[in-house]
């Protein structure tokens, strides 16, 4: 507020002024009375010499008179010495001037020019008396007649005695001297009334300037007021301000918002409307200023809670408001969308349930505890057995219901202390604190259970299976990413033992998982270190006996561990995401090296090389623009290239299924050939093979190489080769390691050929050798 202020007060410049208006209206009156005064008092002590001088003429006259007589008796006097002080002093009462001293008596007196009619006809008419005084005195002194000297002061005094005389003279002198001496004071004391009325008008104007001004400050500073009240009225923002006492003010926008009266508010009341659980906060911020912001919790008159984010200044020494201001916004919105964040952050929205951000947090926790405390826990990972199925053939919302309904019924298996949580698909983990062995085993066992009734989704019942990993933490140190690596690890061994069950890891399994994930770490150094190369294996045409392509075999010579099969480290490229970056490698490879052949000419006609696809590569999507990429790259024409696909990935529902037979069906259509590779093994939609974009049909190795001895497996055979042809499509037999194998295809039909018995796969250099001979006749290159 004080930064507010000097920035911005519309009326402070105006106050101000009148301030100082009312100062000087009191400087003036006050300047002006003392100089009144000052003026008024030294007039009074002029005029108290004056009215001294002129009592004395009165004094001085008679003295004159008895003088003389003792003059004319022979006694010493000098009357003439005082007939020169009574007229000068005359004088100077009329004129101004210096009355003389008298001897032994009065100091000489400096006194003003007489003003006032009154007082000049009175005061000449004393001189002339005093003129006329002394020249009698003299006359009788001089033994003249005093009647004969010429009156000036006009008097008619019908008295001859001389002396007689001389007194009626000094008596007149006396008497105009008094009245004189009368005049000057009344004329005083007119004077003090004068300045008592002008200091009384003076102090009244003073005052009511003064008082205009102050009632125009006070109407000024009330606009102020007003004008802020109203600023922060009208504005969203709200303000309270609170000291020793509570609430002293809650601005309109607070009761327009909380719908309480101000009243309800003020004081103490205003703890009755903040939540309790923010109780404290308040009190001690408003009582401290500190901290300087705080959200909390207040209820409105429909008894809503909302959410107030203040800002706290400390004006406890500002004396204008002597408080603590809290400026509160009203932040519900956003503190419902923060903890809806946070809801969505950690919770699985379709099942409510913790996911897995929580459930790691959770686990960090309870692992830290067990390693303050030892005390034991159990993690469990579930995954649900035929629910991949549901979801495809009934779509989505089924499957969300019945993850749901699964969701359900694992919370009632469990304790509420437990943290239930999915992570997503049909994945769920389950934290267990202070489970030793047995009861991390009775767990799993009660999910499993729990399953073991059908659920009911869309009126039709659905029997769901778990295979579920169990990890047992004994106490002590321990981290969440390998506990759940454990978890997932044991869920898989649960999954290869035969689903639909739970199995607990162990140092077996865990010595398995760190040979994996050591192999995949080598696989993708070695890919990085060029430790993988490709062979080439040929496929011979049974009618010619040419060869008419080959199958792209991918290898891996590792520095430690020297070759290792494609079976064993293609399973965990694909469980890792590490066949991504093989996948391409193998086109790349495999492209331009038959863009090579095809540039020197070494390839027949309809030659195609084949490369292995991975159901995973197929499924994460992305294979069309790879393929068309790669083709651009190396230059190879697209009819050169043929992708060997499994069967179980190219009938795949769902999505992603769709995603693959639309990328494939588009290659399909650029010129890029299709095979389904291992066919037999799966026999899972022979009816829909016709919908897929298939060029070539491989009858797997174990038909063929069972053939020979299994009339089944002849049989498969046999009708493999009818359908391809059916179908109109070419059946390539793989693995011919013997002539009677190769007899017994070629009596079913079978297209072309691929074994041993022909050649191995081959290195880059072995397989252009062998593509560079000339055709030969016999076929068994090997
Ligand atoms: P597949 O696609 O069925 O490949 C044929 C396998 O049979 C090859 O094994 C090949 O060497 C082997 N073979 C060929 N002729 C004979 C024969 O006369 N007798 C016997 N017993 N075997 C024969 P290989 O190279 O060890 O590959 C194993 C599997 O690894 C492949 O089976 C394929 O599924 C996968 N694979 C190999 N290379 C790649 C690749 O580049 N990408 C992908 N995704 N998978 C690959
Ligand atoms: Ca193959
Ligand atoms: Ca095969």
């Amino acid at each position: 507020m004080p930064g507010r202020r000097s920035t911005f007060a519309p009326f402070a410049g105006r106050s101000r002024r009148t301030i100082v208006a009312i100062l000087v209206t009191f400087a003036l009156c006050w300047g002006l009375s003392v100089v009144l005064s000052i003026s008024a008092t030294q007039g009074s002590q002029h005029r108290a010499a004056v009215v001294e001088v002129a009592a004395r003429q009165r004094t001085l006259a008679e003295r004159y008179v008895n003088e003389i007589l003792l003059v004319r008796a022979g006694e010493p006097a000098d009357p003439a010495a005082t007939a020169t002080v009574l007229v000068r002093s005359a004088d100077a009462l009329l004129n101004g001037g210096t009355a003389p001293e008298v001897q032994g008596d009065d100091d000489a007196t400096a006194l003003p020019a007489a003003s006032g009619s009154v007082i000049r006809r009175q005061l000449m008419q004393e001189k002339r008396l005093a003129v006329d005084l002394t020249a009698a005195g003299s006359a009788l002194l001089a033994h003249t007649s005093p009647a004969a000297v010429p009156m000036t002061a006009n008097e008619h005094i019908n008295v001859t005695d001389p002396v007689e005389r001389l007194r009626v003279l000094a008596g007149l002198t006396s008497n105009v001297s008094l009245n004189a001496a009368r005049t000057i004071a009344t004329a005083d004391d007119a004077n003090i009334s004068n300045l008592i009325i002008t200091q009384s008008l003076l102090g009244i104007g003073g005052l009511s300037t003064s008082l205009l001004l102050a009632l125009g400050l006070i109407a000024a500073t009330r606009r102020q007021t007003a004008h802020f009240r109203s600023l922060v009225d009208s504005s969203t923002d709200l303000v309270l301000v609170f000291g020793t006492d509570g609430c002293r003010y809650a601005s309109q926008s607070v009761t327009r918002m909380l719908g309480h009266p101000d009243t309800a508010l003020l004081g103490a009341g205003f703890a009755d409307v903040v939540h309790p659980d923010d109780r404290e906060l308040v009190r001690t911020a408003a009582t401290r200023a500190e901290p300087r912001e705080i959200v909390f919790g207040i209820r409105n008159h429909l008894g809503e809670w909302r959410q107030l984010e203040a800002h706290l200044t400390d004006l406890r020494s500002d004396r204008h408001i002597r408080g603590i201001v809290l400026n509160a916004r009203d932040v519900s919105e956003r503190v419902r969308l923060e903890e809806q964040l946070v809801r969505q952050a950690y919770h699985d929205d379709l099942t409510q349930l913790a996911n897995r951000v929580l459930f790691r947090d959770r686990l960090d926790h309870a692992l830290a505890r067990s390693e303050r405390t030892d005390a034991p826990l159990a993690v469990l990972l579930v995954d649900l057995d035929g629910f991949k199925q549901v979801n495809d053939s009934l779509g989505h919302d089924a499957g969300d219901q019945l993850l749901r309904r699964v969701a359900e019924r694992f919370a009632e298996a469990t304790r509420p202390s437990d943290t239930l949580a999915r992570f997503g698909g049909d994945e769920f983990g389950l934290l267990v604190e202070d489970a030793d062995p047995a009861h991390a085993e009775a767990v799993a066992g009660r999910l499993l259970e729990s399953l073991s009734q059908p659920l009911m989704v869309s009126d039709r019942e659905f029997a769901i299976g778990a295979s579920i990993g169990v990890v047992h933490h004994a106490g002590g140190p321990g981290n969440s990413d390998e506990t759940i690596r454990n978890a997932d690890i044991a869920m898989y061994a649960a999954k290869e033992a035969g689903r639909n069950r739970f199995a607990v890891f162990g140092e077996d399994m865990a010595r398995r998982a760190i040979d994996l994930r050591q192999l995949e770490q080598e696989l993708r150094l070695g890919l990085r270190r060029g430790e993988f190369s490709m062979h080439y294996q040929p496929e011979i045409d049974l009618a010619s006996d040419a060869i008419v392509g080959v199958e792209a075999l991918l290898r891996w010579h590792s520095p430690t561990r020297g070759q290792i099969s494609p079976a064993e480290f293609i399973p965990v490229a694909e469980a890792t995401g590490a066949i991504f970056e093989l996948g391409e490698f193998v086109l790349r490879e495999a492209c331009a090296q038959t863009a090579q052949w095809h540039a020197a000419g070494m390839l027949a006609d309809g030659f195609v090389t084949w490369t292995n696809l991975s159901g995973r590569q197929l499924s994460a999507g992305g294979v069309g623009a790879l393929v068309t990429r790669v083709l651009g790259d190396t230059g190879l024409p697209a009819g050169l290239l043929g992708l060997e696909v499994t069967e179980t990935a190219i009938v795949q529902d769902g999505s992603a299924g769709e995603r693959a037979r639309a990328e494939l069906h588009d290659l399909h259509e650029s010129g890029v050939r299709i095979a389904i590779d291992d066919f037999g093994t799966g026999f899972s939609s022979l009816g829909q093979l016709r919908h897929f974009p298939v060029d070539v049909i491989k009858v797997d190795r174990c038909f063929v190489q069972g053939a020979e001895h299994n009339a089944k497996d002849a049989a498969i055979t046999a009708n493999v080769v009818s359908l391809a042809h059916a179908l109109g499509l070419l059946a390539i037999a793989e693995g011919i390691e013997s002539e009677t194998q190769l007899e017994s295809v070629r009596s079913v039909g079978c297209d072309r050929a691929q074994g041993y018995l022909f050649a191995r796969p081959l290195p880059a250099a072995e397989a252009t050798a062998l593509l560079a001979e000339p055709r030969r006749g016999d076929s068994q290159a090997a």
